[in-house]
């Protein structure tokens, strides 16, 4: 029987944490400060001045995502205390915050702590009021408290299936506020658990078929959600030849997901969200060196955001209607597949030469935009794990982002300053569209050159916007490097969920 996601419960407490009870307590602890905070005084006071001892000895220095644990012997309510390092004050963020509640739910889960204690939001910079802080930190805690290990037979080591988090303040003002935004990161960090897994499964467990059926399941359980898919017949109909191409090869043939959640009101705007789920990643009749290519299970990881983000749009109920249109193949080699040199026309009628099947996620990308501008979409945002020049040129802490509208590249930047998912504002003017050009089709799927390869990519699909307001992230970094905190498990870091979610709330505002 496979293990399920660990249960996450946020909540929030009226209370003094001295004496709230609990498995662990989580202090959030500055480098370089003589006098920490408040709550870490007291409770230092408390035990006897363990801390100070501990910090005086060096064996803790508060660094960031640095931890140390204390036993509490009855002296306190909570059972252990963990020190968390933040670095220095002056350098921290909410993202700082966000990752501190993270590392709380990751050591919690890890020392099988049922429940789990924190008030550090009363440190966070001023201007984060609780609101936001509730948010924040559900958001961590669900981060941090996710495990893939569903197939993991073994049951020694076993963890807890489920983690109460409390945050705590002695303010009945601050709860509510911090209840508030706790409901809102509660449903972001749930949805991100959910992409995660979707994301970390492998090729022999999702591919479009099965990526469909679960994107039909999940939709079924979110009122005012709804799901089509489009089979290989239907998308025959609708001419979608790139997605056509691209999944020729495989044995799961290719399909198309649309997501759909309706504002009430007639008159809001709608915004096309288009993720490429290209389920493996062969490289197809060009194929991929070996090393690394288990990787290419990850491929899908843009599509997969759209699909958490869906869930956690049609939750919250914005005053925006939102498509979440998933083109999904698995690009393989085989008698069936798409070969260098074909030319193949895609939904929107443009035709495509092929110079590279391994160049394939804009050959589903296309027909995923032009669905979006059939469907009149006034704003179309498309996510995938595009290129790897956009890994050379941002390693693993930036998407890129390209757009043909400045206002859409700054509500961009501030979605994603807001849900700490990281973007970088890159090129992609007509300069990269030359290259795209072919002399027997009305583009090429791949350029002559290796320079600017994010940017050209961005130049070709930017051709399928028609002139609609457009953004493209390319987050191919973002799920090779997931682990580079080291905070929680390894595998998908669910980006884009929060990124996405967040541009669509405030979209409606
Ligand atoms: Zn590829």
């Amino acid at each position: 029987m496979a293990k399920k996601i660990i249960s996450v419960t946020v909540k929030t407490k009226c209370a003094d944490i001295i004496t709230t009870k609990s498995d662990l307590v989580a202090v959030a602890v500055f480098s370089g400060e003589v006098k920490p905070d408040p709550l870490c005084r007291q409770i230092d006071k408390k035990l006897g001045g363990a801390i100070s001892n501990l910090m005086e000895m060096g064996d803790f220095k508060a660094k960031a995502h640095t931890t140390a644990v204390l036993y509490t012997d009855g002296k306190i309510a909570a059972k252990r205390v963990l020190l968390i390092g933040m670095g220095e004050r002056a350098k921290s963020s909410s993202d700082s915050f966000r990752d501190a509640a993270a590392i709380a739910a990751d050591r919690s889960v890890g020392l099988k702590a049922a429940t789990v204690t924190l008030a550090f939001h009363a440190q966070m910079p001023s201007g984060v009021g609780e609101e936001i802080a509730g948010q924040i930190l559900a958001e961590g805690i669900h981060y941090g408290a996710y495990r893939f290990d569903e197939f993991k037979t073994d049951k020694e080591n076993g963890r807890l299936d489920k983690l109460t988090a409390v945050i705590v303040d002695g303010k009945a003002g601050n709860v509510k506020g911090l209840a508030k935004g706790v409901k809102v990161g509660v449903v972001t960090g749930q949805a991100q658990m959910y992409a995660r897994t979707i994301a970390n499964q492998p090729g022999n467990v999702i591919n479009p078929g099965t990526l469909a059926a679960a994107a039909k399941k999940m939709a079924a359980g979110v009122p005012g959600l709804s799901c089509k898919v489009y089979d290989e017949k239907q998308l025959k109909q609708i001419k979608a030849g790139g997605i056509l191409a691209v999944g020729g090869g495989s044995a799961t043939g290719p399909r198309m997901i649309v997501l759909k959640y309706k504002a009430k009101s007639a008159k809001a705007p709608t915004v096309g969200l288009v993720g490429k789920a290209v389920t493996f990643d062969s490289g197809g009749i060009d194929i991929k060196g070996a090393a690394g290519m288990d990787e290419m299970k990850f491929d899908k990881s843009g599509g997969i955001a759209v699909l958490g983000a869906m869930q956690a749009i049609a939750k919250l109920k914005p005053a925006v209607n939102v498509y979440g249109i998933i083109p999904s193949a698995e690009n393989m080699p085989g008698g069936r597949s798409y070969r260098p040199g074909d030319i193949v026309t895609t939904m929107s009628g443009k035709t495509v030469e092929i110079l590279n099947t391994d160049a394939e996620g804009r050959m589903i990308l296309c027909d995923g935009i032009d669905y979006a501008v059939k469907n009149k979409c006034d704003t179309i945002i498309d996510i995938a794990t595009l290129t790897g020049s956009c890994v050379v040129a941002l390693g693993k802490y930036m998407a890129g982002l390209m757009s043909n509208d400045d206002g859409l590249l700054k509500d961009m930047q501030a979605a994603s300053s807001r849900s700490g998912e990281k973007v970088w504002h890159l090129p992609c003017t007509d300069d990269y569209l030359e290259d795209m050009k072919s002399k027997v089709a009305d583009l090429r799927n791949a350029g002559t050159t290796r320079w600017g390869g994010a940017s050209m990519a961005a130049a070709f699909l930017r051709e399928f916007a028609a002139g609609r307001k457009w953004a493209h992230i390319d987050m191919a970094g973002m799920e090779i490097f997931a682990g580079h905190k080291n905070i929680g498990c390894d595998g998908s870091p669910g980006f884009g969920v929060r990124l996405l979610t967040d541009y669509v709330m405030n979209v409606a505002k």
